[in-house]
């Protein structure tokens, strides 16, 4: 069987006045991501990684804030054209593995939630998708709580 392992990493600042988007929800937090999209790092991440196993560039190259239909979009609004670019190419979805380092709020009760939309997002089942989350422990700007990351791998198996 042909496969194909992808990699993806996002970093957003967190500032006030807008929502936090984590995996296609809102999060309920005293402030969110900035970014010309929502910000999403998880998504982001999880788009880098899938273009990333499929050798097709990037997320920045591919939706470009300069073109307008991409300026302000949902993330959730980009992540099924990578999907379907990926299916295009002969490609299915094994499985996603998410890391995201954020120092507040506590994640671990939207986990769930945020399995369930990204296994939705990308037409896989839930148990093939794996949210993790951890802080940076106080340390550097994550830790300081002005900024998230994320990463993630995808595994893409040849169909
Ligand atoms: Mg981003």
């Amino acid at each position: 069987m042909s496969i194909r392992v992808g990699h993806g990493y996002d970093l957003h600042r967190l500032v006030e006045g807008r929502p936090l988007y984590l995996a296609g929800i809102e999060i309920p937090h005293s402030r969110g991501l900035l970014g010309h999209s929502d910000g999403d790092v998880v998504l982001h991440a999880i788009c880098d990684a899938l273009l990333g196993a499929l050798g097709a560039g990037d997320i920045g190259e591919r939706f470009p804030d300069t073109d307008p239909r991409y300026r302000g979009i949902a993330s959730s609004k980009l992540v099924p054209q990578v999907v379907a670019l990926a299916r295009e190419q002969g490609w299915r979805i094994g499985n996603v593995d998410v890391t995201i380092c954020a120092e507040r709020p506590r994640l671990a009760p939207h986990r769930a939630a945020m399995r369930a939309r990204v296994a939705a997002l990308l037409e896989i089942p839930a148990t093939q998708v794996s949210i993790k989350a951890k802080t940076n422990e106080g340390v550097d700007a994550v830790g300081r709580g002005q900024a998230m990351a994320a990463t993630a791998v995808v595994l893409l198996e040849k169909t």
